[in-house]
């Protein structure tokens, strides 16, 4: 038993009424947990590691939808580009025009999401308002190829402290709604302590891991 499966349907329970997708991040567990949680009906999943997500891919089930929500250096964009679903952590131009080249070398379209520096915390990568408006606007006016913006993900601080979490999901979604809609976009942001919060403030996209497979060592 991998999966604490009264966890995952008190979840998607949850996500229900807001249609928020969830991403069941599965980094350093087994294939064995990933594989439980496939046959209970799950298809997202979250890696952060390139090396561990080449290694589950080849040996799960192919419509399985691979997340990379990690931080991506561009020098490995070319191992997930065959099959990466949606890249969450995109936190620079130069990763960016790397996704473009590699997607457009596979002849096919990556999605990806705009990571955002939300938090109080100095350690979280992620791109200032800045610099989010300097790519929205450079992809608008001369689109990269082979690349789809759906939009934005973000990590609150580590914090006990709801109100601060709150304001730096709803930063994120203010941020969101100059480029994006709901209907149509991603906002991904909510993990295992705080995807309440995330779900309150806009979210419809929760990444979440422990709460699903336990804790991780
Ligand atoms: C590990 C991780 C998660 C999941 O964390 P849990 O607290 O185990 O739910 C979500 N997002 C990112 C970016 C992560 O690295």
């Amino acid at each position: 038993m991998h999966v604490n499966a009264v966890s995952y349907h008190s979840i998607l329970k949850e996500l229900r009424p807001n249609g928020a997708v969830l991403v069941a991040v599965s980094k350093t567990k087994p294939i064995e947990a990933i594989s439980e949680l496939y046959e209970m009906g799950q298809r997202d999943f979250g890696e952060n590691y390139v090396q561990e997500l080449l290694s589950k891919q080849e040996a799960l089930p192919a419509d399985i939808r691979w997340h990379f929500i990690g931080h991506l250096q561009s020098n490995k964009v070319k191992y997930i580009a065959p099959f990466i679903y949606l890249v969450h952590g995109v936190d620079s131009l130069k990763l960016l025009k790397e996704i473009s080249r590699q997607a457009v070398r596979q002849d096919r379209t990556i999605k990806v999401l705009l990571q955002v520096h939300i938090a109080t915390e100095e350690t979280k990568f992620g791109l200032n308002e800045e610099e989010l408006k300097e790519i929205m606007l450079l992809h608008q006016t001369e689109p990269l190829q082979g690349i789809e913006i759906r939009g934005l993900m973000g990590m609150a601080s580590f914090s006990e402290d709801p109100d601060l979490v709150r304001s730096e999901f709803l930063m994120l979604k203010r941020l969101f709604n100059m480029f994006f809609n709901p209907e149509n976009h991603i906002l991904s942001m909510g993990m295992s302590g705080d995807y309440r919060i995330a779900l309150e403030s806009g979210s419809n996209m929760v990444r979440i891991g422990s709460l699903i497979f336990g804790n991780r060592n």
